[in-house]
């Protein structure tokens, strides 16, 4: 007997290709022997650190030989009087990933389906396979989740229906209405999740009230996280509002501590910060109008965005382009593993560094 790792795991796990993250500042340095790289890969808070998170983090740490709080009582609590829930309606996470994943390992199973949209956010297929469970990737409509496709899509077998809005790596969004239509379509037996993961950045007006909604829906499930417009991508934080007898059922399969105490604590603050949040927001207008008027300027066509990136269609070598862009010390992210070879995902920047991705580009075309 041979020893065969592969053969050990289970079937669903064998053919999984891991999470492709952004390349680490760190190692584009070390790589090519390069300061001051710009990171433009990964959707990240380019304002960095809130300074009330910071403080609030700093008084932390003296707890931190105790277990976490495994319920999240005063996060919950604060989301909780944020968003006009119950807080047994709340599930948190190690980041939105871990409450997305938790909530698949609950409901899914090896029998069942799992729609989501062509060119949508990896994740979901990455927890359908790894379950087992058949992935249906409905085919984009201009870039987009094509909502009749997916209703239409829709068999005894399916389970679960992730819809990301907008969506990375697109930036597509869906409207209110839209949303609303398809949700009263689906059966009751299907759960609709909404990842929300860019919610700030969508104009208020154009914001659904998803949320909401999820008193009159009970399948629907929707997802925030701390990692984008709260700054806190490291520290890992995202929660999910849903039926209270979904949480309860997810709270079983929860790990007790999937939250640590400083990100506990930073979310709960962050969530209080209104001016950090307002300026991320801010900078992001700004910036992605500095993006889209060089793209203009050299009529390179764009995916419009509702997200804190943009998509750019460079053309047949986006991958060769990648790679000379790192030369110049920008990294962005390629998209082929989403069905766009063609495009490169920038994400939005500071304004100094949105110019170092232009002045790279003009430098390169
Ligand atoms: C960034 C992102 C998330 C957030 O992931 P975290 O685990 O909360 O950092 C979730 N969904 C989508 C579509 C995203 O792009």
């Amino acid at each position: 007997m041979t020893f065969n790792a592969t053969e050990l795991a289970n079937l669903g796990i064998r053919n999984l290709s891991p999470y492709q993250a952004g390349k680490p500042i760190e190692e584009v340095e070390r790589e090519l022997g390069i300061k001051n790289i710009v990171k433009l890969a990964s959707n990240e808070n380019p304002l960095g650190l809130s300074p009330r998170v910071k403080e609030a983090l700093t008084a932390t740490l003296a707890g931190l030989a105790r277990y976490p709080d495994a319920n999240g009582f005063y996060l919950k609590a604060k989301i909780a009087e944020k968003f006009g829930v119950r807080a047994n309606q709340i599930t948190l996470g190690n980041g939105s990933n871990d409450v997305l994943e938790l909530l698949a390992r609950t409901f899914v199973s090896d029998e069942h389906e799992v729609i989501y949209s062509q060119h949508a956010f990896v994740v979901y297929p990455l927890v359908t396979q790894a379950l087992g469970a058949k992935g249906i990737a409905v085919p984009a409509k201009d870039y987009g989740h094509d909502l009749d496709a997916m209703l239409a899509a829709i068999t005894p077998r399916t389970r679960m229906i992730f819809i990301a809005n907008p969506n990375n790596p697109t930036g597509t969004f869906l409207t209110s209405e839209q949303l609303a239509a398809f949700i009263a379509k689906v059966p009751e037996n299907v759960l609709v999740v909404l990842d929300e993961a860019y919610y700030e950045y969508v104009p208020e007006s154009q914001r659904a009230p998803s949320i909401d909604w999820v008193q009159r829906y009970p399948n629907l499930v929707v997802s925030r996280t701390f990692s984008k417009a709260y700054g806190l991508a490291g520290l890992r934080a995202g929660f999910m509002v849903t039926h209270p007898d979904l949480a309860d059922l997810m709270n079983r399969v929860r790990q007790p501590f999937n939250m640590n105490s400083l990100s506990l604590r930073a979310a709960e603050v962050a969530l209080d910060d209104i001016a950090y949040l307002n300026e991320s927001v801010a900078v992001n207008d700004a910036g992605m109008a500095q993006l889209v008027a060089f793209c203009e300027k050299h009529e390179l066509p764009y995916i419009p965005s509702y997200g804190n990136f943009l998509t750019i269609e460079v053309g047949s070598d986006a991958a060769g382009l990648y790679q000379k862009l790192l030369q110049h010390g920008v990294i962005v992210r390629p998209v082929a593993g989403y069905e766009l070879p063609r495009h490169l995902r920038v994400s939005i920047g500071l304004k100094h560094e949105n110019q170092a991705f232009i002045d790279a580009m003009e430098a390169i075309l």
